[in-house]
């Protein structure tokens, strides 16, 4: 039976470091992908409305590319969400669950250096917090290379407990790492396409298979 998959995150790009390649083998199995991203991504940055076109437009991209259902943003200030009431993301959170009903959720580690990450976590734990009528079954974490790998042990580490088997899907990710050329830096920054491949390489022989996405499993209700 075909499940319904949230991603939620608070960058478009994240998605593809961090699942891609799982987004793809959901869609290939049936499953429903949705991504909703927490800000523009831009912000931050004194973006121009260009800047912010052309974020959207890879967001299709990668999106076209995995398959996905649908993409949406809210309208939080990029690398600020600390600014804004944790109550305020949390209900746009819940009301992007009443509305897609999501069996599953990815959603960004709890330690990432990059603030918005560790407060999309929060409120995703809040916004899914096990009640009768909630439908979320499984929550899972994703890392993001230049934010999770960087962190100090000022917070937890990402230490994963679920491989997801990437292989036949490996062109995918890269296809969706692509779309977003301008968030990626050459090698040897850590955010390169290279290293990205690298790393799926790294957590699918840890596993012993060609590439897979690791995680971090942060609710199941069987
Ligand atoms: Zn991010």
């Amino acid at each position: 039976m075909s499940k319904v998959v949230l991603v939620v995150a608070a960058h478009s790009d994240d998605e593809a470091l961090g699942c891609a390649g799982t987004l793809a083998k959901h869609v290939e199995s049936g499953d429903i992908v949705h991504l909703f991203f927490l800000t523009d991504g831009i912000g931050a940055r004194l973006g121009s409305d260009e800047d912010k076109n052309n974020r959207v437009i890879a967001t299709e991209i990668s999106a076209n590319a995995l398959g996905v259902e649908s993409y949406d943003f809210a309208e939080f200030p990029d690398n600020q969400m600390d600014s804004v009431p944790l109550l305020d993301i949390v209900k746009c959170i819940e009301s992007k669950i009443k509305s897609i009903e999501p069996d599953i959720i990815y959603t960004h580690h709890g330690g990432d250096l990059n603030v918005d990450h560790r407060l999309t976590q929060q409120a995703v734990l809040t916004a899914s917090r096990p009640q009768p009528w909630n439908k979320v079954k499984e929550i899972y974490a994703f890392e993001v290379l230049s934010s999770t790998e960087w962190q100090t042990l000022n917070e937890p580490p990402f230490l994963p407990n679920v491989f997801v088997d990437i292989s036949p899907f490996i062109d995918k990710k890269r296809e969706s790492l692509s779309a977003y050329k301008e968030e990626m830096r050459d090698p040897p920054h850590s955010r390169s396409i290279e290293n990205t491949i690298n790393l799926s390489k790294y957590r699918g022989n840890t596993v012993g298979v060609a590439y897979a996405e690791a995680f971090v499993l942060l609710r199941y209700i069987k």
